[in-house]
């Protein structure tokens, strides 16, 4: 029997948005940064923020006292670069949550602020926290806001400004190669070990799947990376360099999607990287540089749908390589693991909650008719009923009274709920009792979402993912209705091929 037969812990499911017959795919493509390598999220970006913070030290801001907070942001909320926010949004748009700075805003100064807002992200203002990578820029960001705001920061200025002042910064971080060298010379220190990863992909390459990857690091830094997670786990003699049909480096994702832009072969010579403008069929044993989805698609003589791409970036990754090209696309979210945890374990305070909800409603819906029924007798209209007016408002007072004990009863534990994983922000994919902005974006654009690719291993090669029956107010779904994928040729369970 196959080591993984039994199927994975639930929090490593490959959760499907939009049917995906993984047998019809015949490339996936791989991001590489919190993709194929998964880094230690605090490690990495505290020593980024660190490299912001160091710069702005030296550009003579005071700020050589701030330190990285992991909790002060998560993905998926909405910096407002107007204001200086961090908002968390439900999946129409509208905030559910603020921080001004780094201080949470009351109840009244975000009505004020957003009572009439509906984010659009198409917008310069929204910056949207696509990636882990986003988490420093975020946290240095809202700790800058609060010195802005005490007038310790150089003037003048306003949010955007800071906002400019902060990117510009980040990217330099990123550019330069100070912070990779240090990951490259140290790569336990920042990368999460996962063998099982060069195996999944060995098991799609082995069915016959041509393997790629495409990823904006540089090829200076793909190259030591991959070698570090990858070599050690695949066969004897193999390296990484023979497990992909294709890599691409520096590939400047979103644009790569959008544009047809130069492909160069990336020529090693001496210990240096060197470009040479490319024309003609890729070579398998060569790294490239640049070039474009388009070019890609024609290399391998395969359309959209029949290329599998697999990242981390909400946008970048996901979001314009299905918007603009349809490829089929899949979400790596690492923190859904924790989230199915946080879920699993409030389980039973949230049907406590629902059992106070079902009451609640109908405490309502009696408190409702009782005023209905006090307002035709005061005003002598409509079917009425007889019986003393004193007991009608006997009973709507007890119902306020019952109202109340249910409404105290029910405060701690929604407040509890939106407390799971991060006591500032909640879950990642809900927003109160709605669906979050982020998880709206997965749904739209990621046809499948899992929290590493080494889940494609439990699920192999051969994996009919089928998408839950879609639910609506006037017609919910039934509670495990639909089972997450089927392993093994499943009869009747898809199309023959
Ligand atoms: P990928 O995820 O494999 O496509 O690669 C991500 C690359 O983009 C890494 O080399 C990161 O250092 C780099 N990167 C991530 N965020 C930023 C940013 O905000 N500015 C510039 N480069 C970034
Ligand atoms: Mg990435």
């Amino acid at each position: 029997m196959a080591p993984h037969f039994s199927g994975p812990p639930p929090e490593r499911g490959l959760f499907c948005n939009r049917t995906l017959n993984m047998r019809a795919i015949k490339a996936v493509g791989y991001d590489m940064d919190y993709t194929l390598i998964h880094y230690r999220v605090e490690a990495w970006e505290r020593r980024a923020y660190e490299y912001i913070r160091d710069r702005l030290v030296e550009q003579g801001w005071p700020v050589a006292d701030l330190t990285f907070d992991p909790m002060l942001a998560i993905r998926g909320l909405i910096i407002d670069t107007a204001k200086g926010n961090l908002l968390k949004a439900n999946r129409f748009g509208f905030v559910k949550k603020a921080l001004h700075g780094s201080h949470p805003m009351d109840f009244e100064s975000q009505r004020e602020a957003y009572a009439r807002t509906v984010i659009d992200l198409a917008d310069r203002r929204w910056v949207f926290l696509n990636t882990l990578f986003s988490l420093s820029e975020a946290c240095i960001y809202a700790q800058l806001v609060d010195r802005l705001d005490a007038g310790q920061l150089p003037g003048p200025m306003g949010y955007a400004d800071l906002y400019e002042h902060v990117r510009k910064n980040l990217d330099a971080t990123h550019m330069q190669g100070r912070l990779k060298a240090e990951i490259i010379a140290d790569p336990e220190r920042y990368v999460i070990d996962d063998p099982e990863t060069p195996l999944a992909l060995l098991d799609q390459k082995s069915a016959g799947k041509k393997v790629l990857l495409i990823t904006n690091s540089e090829w200076a830094y793909t190259e030591p990376m991959m070698h570090f997670a990858f070599d050690r786990h695949l066969p004897e003699g193999m390296t990484w360099r023979q497990l992909f049909d294709v890599v691409i480096v520096s590939a400047r994702k979103p644009e790569f999607f959008t544009t047809r832009s130069t492909l160069f072969e990336v020529v090693e010579s001496n210990g240096e990287a060197l470009l040479r403008p490319h024309s003609g069929p890729l070579d398998k044993s060569k790294p490239y540089f640049g070039g474009s989805a388009l070019e890609l698609e024609r290399h391998l003589g395969l359309s959209g749908d029949e290329i599998l791409y697999v990242g981390d970036h909400m946008f970048g990754d996901v979001h314009v390589s299905k918007n603009v090209l349809r490829w089929r696309t899949a979400l790596i979210l690492r923190e859904l693991e924790d989230e199915v945890r946080a879920i699993a374990a409030f389980r039973a305070t949230e049907v406590r909650i629902g059992e106070r909800m079902l009451k609640k409603e109908r405490l309502e819906a009696e408190s409702c008719q009782v005023r209905l029924e006090l307002q035709r007798r005061r005003h002598q209209y409509g079917p009425r009923s007889d019986g003393p007016e004193g007991e009608l408002v006997t009973r709507l007072t007890e119902l306020r009274a019952e109202l109340e004990a249910l409404d105290a009863e029910l405060g701690p534990m929604a407040r509890a709920a939106g407390e799971l994983s991060n006591p500032h922000w909640g879950l990642l994919t809900r927003a109160g009792n709605d669906k979050s902005h982020l998880a709206r974006q997965v749904e739209r654009y990621a046809d499948i979402y899992t929290s590493r690719v080494s889940n494609f291993l439990f699920a192999t090669p051969f994996v009919y993912l089928r998408s839950p029956r879609g639910s609506l107010p006037h017609d919910p779904s039934i509670p495990g209705g639909t089972p997450v994928f089927t392993t093994g040729d499943g009869a009747g369970s898809g199309p023959a091929e």
